[in-house]
């Protein structure tokens, strides 16, 4: 009996662990990578990165043949340029990041990165020009250096103190006996959402790379700390160019372009002042998030956990 359980047990754990938040989305991505189907073609050159712009051009995609998610999509995030996707759910947002960090190929058209075909590079190089700050930050159990750290091999010890300093944790860190040393996760310091995403923003700024993608980066923070992690990720957007998927419009007000997705298309496009005067889907949603603000501002201010 006890060994028809122990599968269950096992699968208990994993449940718990990445529940808890420890499993490493790094490695989680080089997992998929293993068993993805992309493969550099034979001889690809590295992606340079001189003026870090990202295009889809007339993208058609969908995850099985026969059921097309995006019909043909077309934007341009200009270099240093902060873009934002909002759009009921299931409407095509995550599916966009995903091609942009190439888990997939679109069936045609071309997703352009300065220029260069995504598809036409090695994913490696791909990969390193683009940081994500994904809805769930996840630590490993290690120390709270480690974790930081691990955003580039081989960074320096003012490289991630910096980084920390950035990401507004160093004050948190330098306030602890083992500093940089204490260990996080199960065993160790449990760290808030917030103080999580914070240390989640520091790895990506060790890693420093001139494209963030931010994953709804502020959905489960009650609305002081969301507050504080977007001051941080607007000073840490500067010079670079930043494509942000937002469910809480009210989080993304301010940025150059929001593109409105609705069964992957682009239903409207523009600031969000244009977008509001022209009274449609965006004005629409809108104006349904303030009022339910408005209701409950309790559960607003602990974000949707959708
Ligand atoms: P949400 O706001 O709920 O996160 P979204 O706008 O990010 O939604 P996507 O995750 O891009 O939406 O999904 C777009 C469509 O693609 C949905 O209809 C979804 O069911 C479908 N889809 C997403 N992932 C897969 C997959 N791995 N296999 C098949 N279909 C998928």
């Amino acid at each position: 009996l006890a060994q028809l359980f122990r599968p269950l047990d096992m699968l208990g754990w994993v449940y718990r662990t990445v529940r808890q938040g420890l499993i490493d989305m790094a490695a989680m991505f080089e997992l998929i990578d293993t068993e993805a189907e992309i493969e550099d073609t034979p001889g690809a050159p590295a992606l340079v990165v001189r003026r870090p712009s990202v295009a889809f051009e007339n993208v058609v995609f969908g995850y099985d043949p026969g059921r097309t998610i995006l019909h043909g999509l077309s934007f341009e995030v200009p270099a240093g340029a902060h873009v934002a996707i909002v759009g009921p759910s299931g409407a095509g947002k995550s599916t966009i990041a995903r091609l942009l960090f190439r888990f997939y190929d679109p069936w045609s058209g071309r997703v352009l990165i300065d220029g260069q075909d995504i598809a036409r590079v090695t994913q490696a190089s791909l990969r390193a020009a683009i940081g994500i700050v994904p809805q769930d930050s996840v630590l490993f159990n290690d120390t709270i250096g480690y974790n930081i750290a691990y955003g580039r091999n081989g960074a320096t010890h003012d490289e991630i103190v910096r980084a920390a300093r950035d990401a507004a944790i160093l004050p948190l860190i330098e306030r602890l006996p083992d500093g940089f040393e204490t260990e996080v996760g199960e065993r160790g310091l449990k760290l808030s959402g917030g103080e999580k995403q914070r240390v989640a923003i520091a790895r990506t700024l060790v890693k420093n790379p001139p494209i963030l993608l931010l994953d709804e980066a502020t959905s489960a923070l009650d609305s002081r700390t969301e507050q504080d992690i977007l001051a941080t990720l607007h000073r840490v957007s500067e010079n670079r160019t930043s494509l942000s998927i937002a469910h809480r419009l009210s989080t993304i007000a301010d940025a150059d372009e929001i593109l409105v997705m609705e069964h992957g298309r682009l239903a409207e496009r523009g600031s969000h002042p244009v977008l509001l005067r022209a009274n449609g889907l965006y004005a629409e949603m809108w104006r349904r998030q303030q009022a339910e603000d408005e209701a409950t501002p309790e559960l607003s201010a602990a974000g949707s956990a959708s």
